[in-house]
């Protein structure tokens, strides 16, 4: 379960109040990308997201979507940059509840599974369509980022790129117990 922040920007053109919410669905087309964690994150394509908005009840909306972009990293072995394509489908359920009613955030809950839809609570019958984004593109991106699964990084001694480039320093290493036996030999 996630639970949005308060302190939301007047004049927010993604905030949909819950009333203009059919229950037949609304459908919503975002190029808009005020809402993009820029700080946290270096995108380098545009916002192109298509979301659908359904009012089950007076207190709850179901939200299914999908979310194109692009974002840009340092791989941590070689430190190349590398662009990750985004192409995120979400299915988020929006809960209003008055904040006497809102249950405490569970400590050390456990993760929800692929097919369980994440739950938002709100504190006020509406949803600001940029936290919803933003939150999804965070949890989705890996914590972890390599620009290939097999990425050989630099060799620690000389710095090259071993993607590219090989290097002779693993022979020449006087620590390791082969260098050790050679140098035996020689003697
Ligand atoms: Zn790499
Ligand atoms: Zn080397």
């Amino acid at each position: 379960m996630l639970f949005l922040g308060h302190g939301r920007r007047a004049a927010n053109p993604l905030k949909v109040q819950f009333a203009e919410i059919s229950d037949t669905g609304n459908h919503y087309e975002i190029t808009e990308d005020s809402w993009f964690p820029d700080k946290e994150i270096r995108r380098c394509a545009p916002i192109r997201a298509h979301l659908q908005l359904v009012r089950e009840n007076d207190s709850t909306v179901t939200l299914e979507g999908r979310l194109q972009t692009g974002v840009r990293f340092v791989c941590d072995r070689c430190l190349t940059t590398y662009d990750l394509p985004v192409d995120l489908r979400m299915r988020v359920i929006l809960e209003y509840a008055e904040e006497s009613l809102l249950p405490l955030p569970e400590t050390g809950g456990t993760a929800a599974g692929p097919e369980t839809p994440d739950t938002v609570m709100l504190d006020e019958p509406a949803v600001d369509l940029g936290d919803i984004l933003r939150q999804q593109v965070l949890l989705s991106l890996p914590l972890k980022h390599l620009c290939r699964q097999d990425c050989r990084g630099l060799c620690p001694r000389c710095g090259v790129d071993l993607n590219v480039q090989t290097c002779n320093c693993l022979d020449q290493d006087d620590s390791s117990p082969f260098a050790v036996l050679k140098k035996l030999k020689k003697s």
